[in-house]
């Protein structure tokens, strides 16, 4: 798990990013210096705690963007997706990331 400064920085970063804010799992990696099995594994213990939800974003591989739209559930993502960027067809298995909301 985490040493002790990185959870502090952690546990700050949440406090001012306030309610409703998204948080991205790639930006905590990059912000504490750690690997992404570790950044999720603590997401998911905030999620247990009830402090944070998982929400999905779509990112296109052809242009490297995310689409504007967050879900709720991988079902809400729809079958067909087409960027909005490059027009790209999106294939929503492959294709999408989970990110938390601060509850
Ligand atoms: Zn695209």
């Amino acid at each position: 798990m985490l040493d002790e400064e990185r959870t502090d920085k952690f546990m700050t970063m949440l406090q001012y990013s306030g309610k409703e804010m998204l948080i991205y799992p790639g930006y905590i990696m990059k912000e504490l210096d750690t690997t992404s099995d570790i950044v999720y594994k603590m997401l998911r213990f905030l999620k247990d705690e009830g402090l944070v939800k998982e929400k999905y974003e779509v990112k296109c591989r052809m242009c490297n963007t995310y689409q504007d739209a967050i879900y709720e559930s991988i079902e809400e993502i729809p079958r067909d997706l087409e960027c909005i960027h490059c027009s790209n067809k999106i294939d929503k298995d492959e294709e999408y990331l989970v990110i938390y909301k601060i509850y």
